[in-house]
Order: structure tokens, then sequence, then C-alpha cells
């Protein structure tokens, strides 16, 4: 490395999507990040893009507690310590309530909710010393109840309130960690791939674009994983050493 990094990033999700896009804008800034994902193929790719002098591919999954303490002594056994944790891994879920089954939901709240947990405890166990941010990736249908998607909305509605708890427990603490949530609304990422009714769509639209634009409607036009990313990156720098503890809603005015 030719010059030190300022940040040391842990990014969870960041084989795809806005994790992706966090990993590339923190890197860019000559941050060192460990992109972190179950999907090992993903995170070495962008490993191999970013150049290994800032990133580093750590295998995680974010609902597995041995996991996370695997991932943690893989960072601390760089001998660098993390300043910040993005926490974007996530799945959607589309599913009307009287059609959620209870392994459904509580698959959506392993990986959304106790995800989110898991990233909040490790990272302000890390950070507890040196200080740091943490910011989770939430969602504005936590904030307005998207229809026929129940558990994902309840999952990320959680998740502020997880971001608003914690963030208190370190100030009462004297804890210097930041923890705070970004709440996009739609992002054109992969993720939609994952619902049928997506897939459906875009065969009825023609491409994936005009499947987003018919989705967005009349509302706020779908965002990129760059414009989330530049939130994120925002929110985690020392610019925002006065936001803890909030949720923003980075959704060009859905929730309003
Ligand atoms: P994505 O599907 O492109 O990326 C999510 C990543 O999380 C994937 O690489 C996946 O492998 C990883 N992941 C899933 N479960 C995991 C687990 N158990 N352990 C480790 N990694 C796991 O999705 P995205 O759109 O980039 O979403 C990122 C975050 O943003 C999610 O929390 C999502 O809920 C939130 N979000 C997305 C949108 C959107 O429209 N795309 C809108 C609002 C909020």
């Amino acid at each position: 490395m030719t010059e030190s990094p300022w940040q040391v990033v842990l990014v969870t999700g960041a084989a795809s999507g806005i994790g992706a896009a966090c990993a590339r804008r923190f890197a860019q800034d000559n941050a060192l990040v460990f992109c972190a994902d179950r999907e090992w193929d993903g995170v070495q790719a962008l490993v191999a893009e970013i150049g290994a002098s800032h990133a580093r591919a750590l295998r995680l999954d974010v609902t597995d507690e041995d996991s996370w303490n695997a991932a943690m002594r893989e960072v601390q056994g760089t001998g660098v310590a993390l300043t910040t944790l993005v926490h974007a891994a996530g799945i959607s879920a589309g599913s009307p309530l009287r059609e959620t089954s209870l392994v459904e939901w509580r698959r959506v709240m392993a990986v959304n909710l106790d995800g989110a947990f898991l990233a909040t405890r490790h990272g302000v166990e890390a950070m507890h010393a040196t200080g740091g941010a943490i910011v989770l990736l939430g969602s504005a249908s936590g904030i307005r109840p998207a229809v026929g998607a129940l558990a994902y909305s309840t999952s990320k509605s959680a998740v502020a309130m997880l971001a608003r708890g914690a963030a208190k427990e370190c100030l009462a603490n004297g804890i210097p960690v930041r923890v705070n949530v970004v709440s996009p609304g739609g992002v054109k990422t992969s993720m939609w791939r994952t619902m049928p009714f997506f897939i459906d769509l875009v065969e009825k639209q023609g491409s994936e674009d005009a499947a987003f634009a018919a989705l967005a409607g009349t509302g706020p036009a779908f965002a990129t994983a760059e414009e989330i990313a530049a939130v994120v990156h925002f929110v985690a720098s020392p610019a925002a050493s006065q936001l803890t503890g909030a949720e923003l809603a980075a959704d060009g005015g859905y929730v309003l």
C-alpha cells in the first residue's frame, strides 16, 4: 500500500448491489475495505477489481455468530483497527400477510434483523475503544409499509430501533461509536431478481429498466447503488460527526 488508509471498513453484503457500491466508494477514498459476503465468488471478484491494496475478501454469513467471530478475528489478525462497519447484507421478501408462513417470516428476520443485530454488536465491540461508525441499511418500506412485504417492512423498521437503541447505549456508556441507518427507496440491484413478480414484470415490460420505471410509476425513480453508497459514505465520514441514532431516508422523497 502506497499511502496508509484513513478508514478501515467492513462491508457486509459486498458481493452485490449496494454493498459492492459501498466497498468501491470507500476504496476510492483510500480506505482498506474488508468485503464480506456468503457469496464467495462475488467478493473475490470485487476484491480482484478493487485491488489487494485496498480490499480483502471475508467469508461471512451474517446470521451466524461463529461466522462473525471468525470474520472479526481475521480483521484483527491483519493488525488494523476497524473504523467503519457498513451492514448491507439483506434479503427481500414479497409475500402478503395471509401467505406468509412462519418459516418465511423467520428466514427474513434471520438475515435482516439477526444479521443487523450481530453486525451492530460486533461493530461496537471492535470499535468501542478506538471509535468509529456503523451504518445499517434499512429501507423506506420500514418507514412506510410496502403492501405484500410485511416481514421485510417489519424487519427494516426494527433495524431503525436497533440503531437508535445502540446509539443511545453507546452515548450513555461513553463509547465513541455512531450508529445510523440509511433507508433507500427502490434501488436498481439484483435483489429484485429474487422476486417472481419482478421477473414477470421484466418479461412484460421488455427490460429491467422498463420494469423499474413501471414499478416507480409516478413516484420517485429507482436509485442506482452508487447514489446510495454516496449517502452511506457521508454518514460514515467525520463530516457527519453529529449524526447518531438517525434514520436517513435516501429515497428521493418516497416516504413523504
Ligand atoms: P443484493 O441482493 O444486490 O445484495 C445483497 C447481498 O447480501 C448479496 O450479495 C447477498 O449474498 C448478501 N447476503 C444475503 N444474505 C446474507 C447472509 N446471510 N450473509 C452474508 N451475506 C448475505 O441487494 P441490495 O439491493 O444491494 O440490498 C442491500 C441492502 O439494501 C439490503 O439490506 C436491502 O434490504 C436494502 N435495500 C435495498 C433496496 C433495493 O431496492 N434494492 C431498497 C431498500 C433497501
